[in-house]
């Protein structure tokens, strides 16, 4: 039977009238795995046999009971590698579990492997891993985007069920958009970081990748809350986000920001997203011009704090305590930077650099303090906004997948973010849904917008919208 490509919730609902076992989905998922991971390269390691014996154990009255899930390469799991796609993890082990994976093992979900990504999250196409490219499974010359690029990939090639990213500037939207399927960026603080690697600690969170927005809800239901490990999640009351699914979109006041309809959007990707604007407009919602008026200093303020704060948590990679150590150092000054100089990619060594640079004495005040004034503005943009409308509506990514060593660049790769970056900044939370395929078939995402711990009002904008289409039904010819 054809299992691999069915929801968490189709298979909740096979599992409980006992048509099919754990283990049924597990070895279909393996067996799916086998015949086109080659292709994709969106695992960097499955566990096949530990999966079908957590499979044999799962218990299906729980929430997530016997439903395979896959992990992003920076989501510590106990006895686990966590190799953050670079190679001064290469044979680190995690000691210990992530809030969120404790959470989906207590919700009986199965490990079923670690999702590919660009080294340390640090890219939009998934090229920055240390291990080799992953590829979009609706064209394979194409990325899959970034940084989650492998998770995106593994749910649209029905290699996983689910799965769970990060998102510091876009990582779990642009993906899921360039892969056709649902990535939903949690509110900073609604989600637990403990166990995450940090790369910009004060806009990283991490968050579901699924098939339908339901799914989405339903992993949303398990991952969420306040955690006393974390100092920065917050302890905002989590609501059942299945129970407002049907909500519907009748007066839904939806917000269309003028800055993100703008020249260098591909005309398919307006197309697309003009076309979604006119059905929630034909369902009843409340169409409303609003603006974003800092969207312009986004990106520029993002790689000032991104940098800064990554520089500051990567330092922590020297190694003496995690991972790869330099055998050629001759003393222990030398021995940190070969470590760093061999263990890290380009694009890692870029970031630690910049971010080094802009928190300098004297660059402090000029970069990193005025960066944090605009980052207030761009807060104070979607508060501003979201006194007007409900959700937000804008494009999830200005282009459908780019082929793979298309931007050579920095900085045009930091431009594929355009649209997803100041969600981060602002801290609210934001989901991209499937909306369209290009004329060469390469999937649309369309990017819905919610204020502070919104989520709820956030999925049954986006579930409204999804079942009223069959693009999520869509599947790639792989
Ligand atoms: N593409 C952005 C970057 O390179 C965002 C990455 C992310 O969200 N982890 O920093």
């Amino acid at each position: 039977m054809n299992l691999h490509s069915l929801t968490i919730k189709e298979l909740r609902r096979k599992l409980a009238a006992k048509e099919i076992s754990s283990k049924d989905i597990v070895s279909d998922l393996l067996a799916r795995i086998a015949a086109v991971d080659p292709q994709i390269h969106g695992y960097l390691r499955v566990n096949a046999e530990d999966a079908l014996a957590q499979a044999a154990q799962a218990d299906l009255d729980k929430p997530l009971g016997g439903i395979p899930i896959a992990i992003k390469d920076n989501i510590a799991v106990s006895g686990e590698g966590c190799t953050c796609a670079s190679k001064i993890l290469e044979n680190y082990v995690s000691p210990f579990d992530a809030t969120v994976i404790r959470k989906l093992k207590d919700a009986g979900a199965v490990l079923l492997g670690r999702a590919n990504m660009d080294e340390f999250a640090m890219g939009s196409s998934t090229e920055n891993s240390a291990f080799g490219r992953a590829h979009n499974p609706w064209n394979l010359a194409c990325i899959p985007g970034g940084s989650s690029g492998g998770s995106a990939a593994v749910v649209a090639a029905d290699e996983a069920i689910a799965a769970l990213g990060t998102d510091t500037g876009g990582s779990i939207r642009q993906p899921a958009a360039l892969c056709g399927c649902v990535g939903l960026k949690p509110t900073y603080g609604r989600v637990s970081r403990y166990g995450a690697v940090a790369f910009a600690s004060s806009l990283d969170q991490i968050g579901p990748f699924t098939k339908t927005v339901e799914d989405a809800a339903l992993l949303m239901n398990v991952i969420s809350g306040y955690d006393a490990l974390e100092n920065t999640s917050r302890p905002v009351p989590v609501p059942d986000f299945t129970a407002s699914l049907s909500a519907g979109v009748k007066g839904l006041r939806v917000g269309i920001p003028r800055e993100y309809f703008i020249a260098g959007t591909d005309p398919e990707v307006q197309a697309a997203v003009r076309q979604a604007i006119d059905w929630y407009a034909d369902h009843g919602a409340e169409i409303i011009d609003v603006s974003l008026p800092n969207t312009e200093h986004a990106i520029s303020v993002y790689y000032i704090v991104a940098t800064a704060e990554a520089s500051a948590n990567l330092a922590r990679f020297d190694g003496v305590r995690y991972g790869r150590r330099s055998p050629d150092g001759t003393d222990s000054i030398n021995t940190y930077s070969k470590t760093r100089e061999q263990g890290f990619g380009s694009e890692v060594k870029r970031r630690v650099i910049l971010g080094t640079y802009v928190l300098s004495s004297g660059y402090y005040d000029a970069y990193y303090n005025r960066a944090q004034k605009v980052r207030q503005l761009l807060r104070r943009d979607f508060t501003e906004a979201f006194k007007q409308c409900d959700v937000i509506l804008t494009p999830t990514s200005p282009t459908a997948a780019f082929k793979a060593g298309e931007k050579s660049d920095p900085l045009s790769m930091y431009l594929a973010d355009i649209f997803t970056i100041a969600v981060n900044l602002a801290e609210v939370c934001g989901i991209s849904i499937p909306c369209g395929f290009t004329a060469s078939n390469l999937p649309i995402g369309l990017q819905l917008i919610g204020s502070h711990f919104d989520e709820a009002r956030l999925l049954a904008a986006a579930h409204a919208y999804e079942q009223g289409h069959s693009w999520h039904t869509m599947k790639p010819q792989v």
